[in-house]
């Protein structure tokens, strides 16, 4: 029998990407909606799925999905992608334009996958601090970028740890100065105030800075509230949205999650409604954070980030758990170091999380 061969050097696979999934009643860790979807959605999903052709693949260009995504965000379907969660959509941008011999230009702290795709594509990351309030300070970064000549630049926004949103003018400096695309992750971008989305539109950006190198990446794990389904997307260039077609696995989009999005656009209304109350409910959670004796960061997210003064965050996030709340624990990740991180829950999950939290400062 042969052996199992030595895995791919570069990979240095380590723990630390994923969650723990451990049980707890109150789950706030991983930035899903508290809410399932309407009742009448689930409803619709059902009635649509008796008539899916089982024994047939599917639609390769998921023509109906991107169809209704490009109408919802007023532009042409070819300028459309989809894939299973926003996590394959970076990864088929960094299948075909990152890869050996390449760099991916990020700014810490950061969403680690962006990082952890780049590596498992086999593309260098090149990792850049972000200034004091974690923004991304632009004069420093038109310096990186010409230094490093990335080619792909992440920016999340809002900023997953931290809930900072980016300027649509950083955005637009950044595009200015990157050599490639610039990749702007707004899988909380329905929680914030801007969207990298308004400097595609005519005379949207600065400058008149050329956005086609632009790429802004959603999904419909947070605001729709389907993180089961695995469906994002990106709006991007049609070369780009060819090219991420092209490295793609035929057939990787299953007709369930197709329906389940194509359904989903139905309940487009139902769910910019539950994001604002959301909002409301984290600004509310803000301020009971600010009364604890905890730092904390304005969030422009679905979850709040939050550094324990007194003690430690490992310490916190089990007494949390030992209550039957689960948070992120945030504090071994560069530049966040003892800091927790909470997502908005439902009303009486924040409550719970307050008190409990306000017991575990003690
Ligand atoms: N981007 C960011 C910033 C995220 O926080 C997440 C989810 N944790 C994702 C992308 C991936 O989301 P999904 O693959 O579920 O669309």
């Amino acid at each position: 029998m042969s052996p199992v061969p030595a895995l791919r050097p570069d990979l240095r696979l380590g723990a630390g990407y994923h969650s723990p999934q451990v049980p707890a009643e109150v789950r706030l860790n991983t930035n899903e909606s508290p809410f399932a979807p309407p009742d009448e959605f689930v409803r619709a999903l059902a009635d649509e799925m008796t008539r899916v052709a089982f024994h047939r693949y599917p639609d390769r260009g998921a023509v109906e999905l991107r169809r209704g995504i490009a109408e919802l965000h007023g532009v042409d379907p070819a300028q459309v992608f989809c894939a299973n969660g926003s996590n394959e959509v970076l990864q088929c941008l960094l299948l075909a334009y990152g890869g050996p011999g390449r760099r991916s230009l990020l700014f810490e702290p950061t969403y680690t996958l962006h990082a952890h795709i780049s590596r498992l594509t086999g593309t260098e990351v090149v990792a850049a601090p972000r200034d004091e309030h974690f923004a991304i300070e632009p004069a420093a970064a038109l310096a990186v970028l010409a230094a490093t000549r990335p080619s792909v630049t992440f920016v999340c926004s809002p900023n997953n740890p931290t809930g900072v949103a980016e300027r649509a003018e950083v955005v637009a400096a950044l595009l200015g100065g990157a050599p490639g695309l610039v990749v702007v992750d707004e899988a909380y971008g329905q929680f914030a105030q801007t969207s990298a989305l308004e400097l595609r539109e005519p005379g949207g950006s600065p400058g008149g800075t050329d956005a086609r190198g632009l790429v802004v990446v959603r999904t419909f794990s947070k605001t729709w509230a389907m993180a089961s389904v695995r469906l994002g997307y990106a709006i991007a260039d049609p070369e780009v949205v060819t090219a991420c077609e092209e490295v793609v696995l035929p057939y990787h989009l299953s007709v369930p999650t197709q329906v389940a999005g194509v359904v989903a656009l139905r309940f487009a209304a139902a769910m910019a409604s539950r994001t604002g109350f959301i909002a409301a409910e984290r600004d509310r959670l803000a301020g009971a954070l600010r009364a604890l004796a905890v730092d904390t960061w304005p969030s422009e997210a679905n979850f709040i980030l939050f550094r324990p003064r007194d003690v430690p965050a490992g310490v916190v996030w089990q007494r949390l758990l030992d209550r039957s709340v689960l948070v992120r624990d945030c504090s071994t990740w560069a530049g966040v170091e003892g800091c927790l991180r909470v997502t908005v829950g439902t009303p009486e999950e924040n409550d719970r999380f307050a008190s409990a939290l306000t017991e575990s400062l003690r």
